[in-house]
């Protein structure tokens, strides 16, 4: 992008003093998301409304620019890092949140804050289930984009359960809306739209379903002695029927992390622990038939709340996990498998057994309601050799996934970090698929170019 370039697209913003062009240090935190890849783009355009981002998506076509689209930047797959010659387009601002009581929706802007959604629905009685452990910073643009998840999930359901329409600036610079926020019939393009990481369109904004805000159960935290007992506990609550609200699996060094960085209580032997919510007034048969399957399984440890403050001091446990795990090791790749819930205790023994026979630390957690294991790569040195180690223990542990009938990505994308990957779990005909949505959409590639589909 030459100052020539960087005039004319400005000349056409309604909000001029809205594009970056001197990228300084002053903008790090938009060169990376949460992984450890970065990029500096050549151009920020922080949009206030769509008709900017039209107009940016048309001079990036008219000009053949990649144009990246960024909400928070907490993705976990490098799906928001911009190569030198892009241009950053962050549609934080584009914030505005409407929540409609009567019809139980919302209509949101693309950079509104999952919490501050749910925060505003429940002034009406309402609320937005999904949440993924980021909600606090995650825009929901980057939600639809990613297809999140959370720990609400197992019961609730995820974020394309919720949306209800979508609009989306296209390739050419047109507006699209679909859904409720234009006509219900045809192909549901909404659908298209998400989990496609920024590659079809730009989302300026979304209509969500709402529901009542559903009464909290207790909160229940168990450990063992090995953590194929907690993941067999897991498939025994699923095959029973039983759905909790909240369904976490940690194994013993994730635990561990975790009461390093906050002390808890109960865990200072675990080798593994689950953290539960039931849902409804009265739970009092599940927490029963739980408790049943966990000592069943010979859980060692049992604690059960439903006085909302001490079931908080539970929710420690998890809270600060992420960055309690990146904290204890100068490198940290995480992976985000699922598979079914079957499959699971098979996974859970394969990573713990990959964690003994590597020089490497390898810790699991996850939403294991969901069959979503978040397995980290963990290095204390940083070296080379290291690297090397994680890239083979990355591609055993798809391979494995794979044969287990799972997904190489539960929630967090494909990005940059699976798109190598891909081949494993898709056969030719979907990747030939998959590559003519992409031209249909996209036919010069100026949408976040090089991000999910394989080279
Ligand atoms: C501590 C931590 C915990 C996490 N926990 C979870 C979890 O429980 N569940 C889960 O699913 N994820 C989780 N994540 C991952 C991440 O928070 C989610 O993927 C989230 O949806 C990303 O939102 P974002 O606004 O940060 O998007 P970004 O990281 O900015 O972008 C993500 C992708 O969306 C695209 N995008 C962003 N905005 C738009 C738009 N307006 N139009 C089109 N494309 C767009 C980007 O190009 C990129 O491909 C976690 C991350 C962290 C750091």
């Amino acid at each position: 992008m030459t100052p020539a370039h960087f005039e004319d697209l400005r000349s056409q913003l309604s909000f001029p003093d809205s594009l970056v062009f001197r990228v300084t240090s002053e903008y790090e935190k938009y060169f990376s998301d949460a992984t450890t890849y970065s990029g500096k783009p050549a151009a920020i355009l922080f949009a206030r409304v769509k008709e900017d981002v039209q107009a940016a998506v048309k001079f990036c076509q008219k000009n053949k620019i990649p144009l990246v689209p960024r909400g928070a930047g907490t993705g976990l797959s490098g799906g928001c890092v911009a190569s030198s010659d892009s241009l950053l387009l962050s549609t934080e601002l584009i914030n505005h949140i409407i929540v409609n009581k009567p019809t139980a929706t919302a209509i949101v802007g693309p950079g509104a804050i999952t919490k501050t959604l749910q925060d505003e629905a429940a002034k009406v009685g309402l609320t937005y289930p999904p949440d993924p452990a980021s909600f606090r910073e995650s825009t929901l643009g980057g939600n639809v984009a990613e297809g999140a998840g959370g720990l609400r999930c197992r019961r609730f359901g995820v974020t394309k359960d919720y949306v209800l329409g979508l609009e989306a600036v296209l390739a050419d610079g047109s507006l699209l809306r679909t859904g409720v926020l234009g006509n219900g019939s045809g192909f549901g393009l909404e659908d298209l739209l998400q989990a496609s990481e920024g590659t079809l369109g730009i989302i300026t904004e979304i209509a969500f379903r709402l529901i009542p805000i559903p009464t909290r159960g207790a909160t229940i935290l168990v450990a063992f002695d090995h953590p194929t007992k907690a993941a067999q506990t897991v498939a025994d609550i699923t095959a029973q029927g039983i759905i909790p609200t909240v369904l976490e699996f940690l194994d013993g060094d994730a635990a561990a992390c975790s009461n390093e960085y906050e002390k808890n209580e109960g865990l200072d032997d675990a080798a593994a622990i689950l953290l539960l919510e039931t849902a409804g007034q009265d739970t009092t048969k599940e927490i029963v038939q739980i408790r049943e399957i966990c000592e069943r399984n010979r859980c060692n440890y049992l604690r059960g709340e439903t006085d909302p403050e001490r079931a908080e001091s539970l929710w420690n446990v998890r809270r600060n996990l992420s960055k309690a795990i990146k904290a204890s090791a100068a490198i940290r790749i995480s992976e985000d498998v699922a598979v079914p819930n079957t499959q699971f205790p098979v996974l859970v023994d394969f990573v713990a057994k990959m964690n003994l026979a590597s020089p490497l630390r390898i810790n699991a957690f996850g939403h294991a309601g969901d069959g979503n294991l978040h397995v980290n790569f963990l290095s204390s040195s940083g070296s080379e050799t290291d690297k090397e180690l994680i890239e083979q223990g990355i591609l055993t542990l798809m391979k494995k996934t794979v044969e287990l009938g799972g997904t190489l990505t539960g929630e967090h994308g494909i990005g940059l970090a699976k798109r190598a990957y891909l081949p494993l779990e898709f056969d030719p005909a979907t990747l030939r698929a998959m590559r003519g949505i992409k031209q249909v959409f996209d036919p010069f590639n100026i949408l976040n170019p090089g991000k999910l589909l394989p080279k």
